[in-house]
């Protein structure tokens, strides 16, 4: 008898039938003779409506508001999976983050995972029932809910497979597996029979929402079996893993992330410690910086230009703003309007041409690139928004074909 912890995304359980559908492949692999803890997101769009309706009442909620908020989501969707199993003859029980024993840090809607108490997930699987974990969500050293950031129910998932030392994680979406690049964008896309912890990694950080990356980073740490599969069509999926087949292929995804925005420091003071001072002053408001590029100095200045997720555009433009004269600064610019488009391959390190033959791909769609940045296992470029799908076209057509 093995332990399986499987959880199903939002477009999975979106209505009646897609519950029952879940229903049904949990019943069938708790009636195979295995322990069944499932994790489930909120239905559908849920989570988006909710922040609508924040919306609609102020641009300016507390984090603390919005994690009681947000948490509901992912209530609604684990009773009503367990009134489904109820309906198949399968005993089940739902439990919210709280419940499962998910402490987290303080960081309202980012939090991170403390740890798992497992005590009454435990208890609740020694009775021989199904247990349905909310996922997406935990409860802080001061009893707040908290949130773990958009996509976090993958991470509720391995956190619990880890900590219940589970023989295996099953990621449940809308898609086969993990592509070469989103299938939606690219109708050439190869599903991955396997890929390497790094490697998907990579692709979640650099856009491909299929895996939540902090989900990848706790399966590799704990050496999770990890695997990604359709909930609505029963074929083999993507096997995650420390080290993957290379299936003769040195490139293993192309990756789009439309949630970035460049922003310009213009003419600060071309002398020593500038960028120290405007990358520490974003870093201790916890702002990620990505792409970053530096114009030659001429007559004593500079531009400094680089890129931040959308989400923290606007705190860093006022930040900057505010603190302008510290750089000696005429002025801050921003655009909202680009895309980061990423080639990921553990193998490229020692390919001279992966560069070259991205750049050409680009250059032959006349697209022109604003920013780069390499590392061993990737080169992400920055270029407009709205050449971003022929970007990730054309990019996989030269790598992949
Ligand atoms: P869920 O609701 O199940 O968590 P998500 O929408 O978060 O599903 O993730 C699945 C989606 O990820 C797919 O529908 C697909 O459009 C997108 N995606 C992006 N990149 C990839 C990729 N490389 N492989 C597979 N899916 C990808
Ligand atoms: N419901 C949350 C979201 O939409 C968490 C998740 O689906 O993983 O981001
Ligand atoms: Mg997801």
């Amino acid at each position: 008898m093995a332990l399986i912890v499987q959880k199903f995304g939002g477009s999975s359980v979106a209505d009646r039938d897609r519950l029952f559908n879940v229903a049904r492949i949990v019943a069938d692999t708790h009636n195979a003779g295995n322990d069944v803890i499932v994790v489930v997101s909120a239905q559908g769009d849920t989570t988006d409506d909710l922040l609508a309706k924040a919306g609609e009442i102020t641009c300016d909620a507390s984090g603390r508001e919005m994690d009681m908020l947000l948490a509901a989501g992912e209530q609604i969707s684990c009773s009503l999976l367990c009134m489904a199993l109820s309906e198949l003859g399968c005993r089940a029980i739902s439990l919210l983050g709280w419940q499962a024993g998910f402490i987290t840090d303080r960081n309202h809607q980012r939090a991170r995972i403390r740890k798992v108490d497992t005590e009454r997930l435990e208890c609740e699987i020694g009775k021989n029932q199904v247990v349905v974990v909310a996922g997406f969500q935990g409860i802080n050293r001061a009893d707040d809910l908290t949130t773990l950031g958009r996509g976090g129910s993958d991470t509720s998932a391995v956190a619990i497979a880890a900590a219940m030392k589970a023989d295996l994680c099953q990621i449940y979406t809308d898609v086969e597996g993990v592509y070469t690049a989103d299938p939606r964008v690219v109708g050439k896309a190869k599903k991955l029979a396997e890929i390497s912890f790094d490697e998907m990694l990579e692709l979640a950080t650099l856009g491909a929402q299929v895996l939540n990356n902090r989900s990848v980073e706790l399966a590799k740490k704990y050496a999770v079996r990890l695997e990604v599969l359709s909930s609505l069509n029963p074929v083999p999926g993507t096997i995650v893993k420390e080290v993957a087949a290379m299936e003769g292929m040195m490139i293993k995804g192309v990756a789009k992330d439309e949630n970035v925005s460049a922003i310009s420091v213009l003419s600060v003071h071309d002398v020593p410690g500038i960028a120290f001072k405007v990358f520490s002053l974003l870093a201790q408001r916890k702002i990620n910086v990505d792409l970053i590029l530096q114009s030659v100095g001429r007559d004593g200045t500079k531009d400094l230009s680089f890129t931040v997720p959308s989400t923290d555009r606007k705190a860093a433009v006022e930040l900057l703003t505010e603190q302008l004269s510290r750089f000696g600064g005429t002025g801050v610019q921003y655009d909202d309007g680009v895309a980061k488009v990423s080639v990921v391959g553990a193998g490229m390190q020692s390919h001279s041409n992966v560069a070259s033959t991205m750049f050409e791909a680009l250059y032959e769609n006349n697209i022109n690139i604003r920013m780069i940045s390499t590392s061993e296992i990737k080169i992400s470029v920055l270029i407009d928004a709205k050449d971003a799908n022929k970007a990730v076209n054309a990019i996989h057509e030269a790598f992949v074909g």
